[in-house]
């Protein structure tokens, strides 16, 4: 379900969204407190399929489950056994060296290409 924050907040009663501006208004406690248990929600919500091989995983009780990337932006995979595992984590690692080896292009030629000078 995506329901964008607009369409929240207008769908709020007057009494709530008295409240809510009341919470953001001291710093938000209970926005925060909301959002940070939803999230708990979500990261503890188990996977269903397996990351590497798609393979139901609801019953599979041996199931590895990997937390990564940045803490502003969390994301959660799980897998049937170590070998999905490891072969999610080497692709992982292609990706972040293929990225790597963009940005260092990027800069390079960023460098090797002086900017013209005089008629701007
Ligand atoms: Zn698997």
């Amino acid at each position: 379900m995506n329901i964008p924050l607009k369409d929240v907040i207008t769908s709020i009663d007057d009494e709530e969204l008295y409240k809510l501006q009341s919470d953001l208004e001291n710093n938000a406690p209970v926005l925060k407190s909301l959002v940070r248990d939803r999230l708990k929600e979500i990261e503890n919500k188990k996977r269903s399929f397996c990351a590497g091989c798609g393979e139901n995983i609801l019953d599979n009780e041996r199931a590895y489950t990997l937390v990564f990337g940045a803490d502003s932006c969390k994301k959660k995979a799980s897998f049937c056994a170590h070998d999905c595992l490891e072969f999610f984590l080497a692709r992982l690692k292609e990706i972040e060296s293929e990225k790597l080896k963009i940005e260092e292009e990027k800069t390079k030629n960023g460098i090797s290409q002086p900017t013209p000078k005089g008629n701007l």
